[in-house]
């Protein structure tokens, strides 16, 4: 099959960089949890971007184990002081109260309600995210310092939310390709004022469907935007007949910090987005780490359970953990950048560039080189300044192409970027010299 050239798809990185930078900031603010408004409001958000289908599944309904559980929302949260002021406030942070906290209205001593009070001692200004999804509790995160400035007496405790039979909501973006084949791209968009984990990812896949939703395409791209964790057992339970189309998936999260580019392999570990990925890594230059699929981690691990096991791994750049701003208000604007963004879009195009564009093809001129210069490609192609490696690249496609060489084996065995066998590849078969492009 041919298929158009994918170089160049999108806009440039550095804009896209930007732009995805404006589209978390402009996320920030909300509450986000695994259900709610807050998740409803991101999805319309994006859906001034792509083309998103949203759905809704009622709470108590059940997806292999589990259970969807009931609907949270959060309209205010503080506690006052013995003086009646607001000492911890919701509407300063959201991080303040405890995700799916119950609702209270009370009035204690503070040595009651240091057991609902959670800090991070080793960093006294941050704000540390908590969430009790699963059992009910109430509770507010504040910064040590903030503790530490609390005087005896008593304090009046108020959350206003309400657990109800809702949904849980989630949002697919499909951008059809020439066959029912699926890449799959997920991220969780469950977690309230957080820039890396959480919304890096959601802002990352927001602009790679943008991107891909222009171009001409062999793989169909599914983007899922869920709820962490519920969110793919869910999907995967409503979706499980059809999920042998997935030949390839991506999760992404953590992908705006200043750190490498990190990528786990998938359980299967040598699926074919695993040597893409790696690939991709090795050639584009700087540091990158490649760990084996452990189950732990993002929605992979769903995706990646023995009962599925589909061909999904996981790119970040600094993993959940790995960085101490991880879960604090300190996983803020400052810390993801728009370059790191790019960088990490970048790479992601590159791994699609190998995804749509790898094949296996035939030298139609098998006995000896064939002469490159009477063909016009030898020399200067088209002004290229990379014009040495792409000879070169010519007679690695020219050498393995026998049928039982694909391009991502001779890019493997090279050591050349795929995107430039891929470009010499096209010129020899424009050029007769290569069949089955
Ligand atoms: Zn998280």
């Amino acid at each position: 099959m041919s298929v158009a050239g994918l170089a160049g798809l999108g806009m440039g990185a550095a804009e896209a960089g930007e732009r995805m930078w404006k589209l978390m900031a402009e996320l920030y603010p909300v509450c986000r949890s695994i259900t709610g408004e807050g998740f409803r409001s991101t999805l319309d958000t994006l859906a001034a971007h792509v083309d998103l289908d949203v759905h809704e599944v009622p709470s108590g309904t059940q997806a292999f184990d589990w259970t969807v559980p009931r609907e949270w929302n959060v309209t205010d949260a503080y506690v006052e002081g013995p003086a009646g002021e607001r000492v911890i406030d919701f509407r300063a942070s959201n991080l303040h109260v405890m995700s799916y906290s119950v609702p209270v209205d009370a009035r204690m001593p503070l040595s009651e309600l240091r057991a609902h009070l959670h800090t991070l001692p080793e960093h006294p200004d941050w704000i540390p995210y908590r969430t009790s999804y699963y059992a009910d509790n109430w509770g507010f995160c504040l910064s040590q310092r903030q503790l530490d400035a609390l005087p005896e007496g008593e304090y009046h405790v108020l959350v206003d939310s309400s657990l109800t039979e809702g949904a849980l909501t989630y949002g697919e973006c499909l951008v059809p390709g020439a066959t029912d084949d699926e890449v799959l791209v997920s991220c969780h968009a469950c977690h309230p004022s957080l820039c890396n984990d959480n919304l890096s990812g959601v802002v990352l896949a927001t602009f790679l469907a943008k991107a891909l939703a222009g171009a001409s395409l062999r793989h169909s791209y599914r983007f899922l935007f869920i709820p962490g964790t519920i969110g793919s057992i869910v999907w995967l339970s409503r979706n499980e007949s059809r999920v042998d189309r997935v030949k390839a998936g991506l999760v992404l999260a953590c992908v705006g910090d200043p750190g490498r580019l990190t990528y786990k392999r998938s359980r299967r570990g040598d699926a074919e987005v695993d040597r893409a990925v790696a690939h991709v890594l090795a050639t584009r230059g700087g540091p990158y780490e490649i760990t084996d699929f452990s189950p732990y981690g993002y929605d992979e691990r769903q995706f990646c359970s023995p009962g599925f096991d589909l061909p999904v791994g996981c790119l970040n750049r600094t993993p959940h953990g790995q960085f101490a701003e991880y879960h604090t208000s300190a996983d803020d604007l400052d810390f993801v950048r728009p370059e790191h963004l790019a960088d990490s879009y970048a790479a992601c195009l590159e791994v699609v560039r190998v995804l749509e564009e790898d094949g296996t093809f035939v030298n139609r001129n098998p006995k000896c080189e064939p002469q490159l210069g009477k063909r016009g490609l030898y020399g200067a192609i088209g002004g290229r300044s990379d014009t040495v490696q792409l000879q070169l690249a010519m007679l690695w496609v020219l050498n393995f192409s026998d049928g039982g060489h694909s391009l991502l084996d001779i890019a493997e065995r090279s050591g050349l970027p795929f995107g430039l066998l891929s470009d010499a590849a096209r010129a020899l078969a424009a050029a007769g010299l290569l069949a089955g492009r």
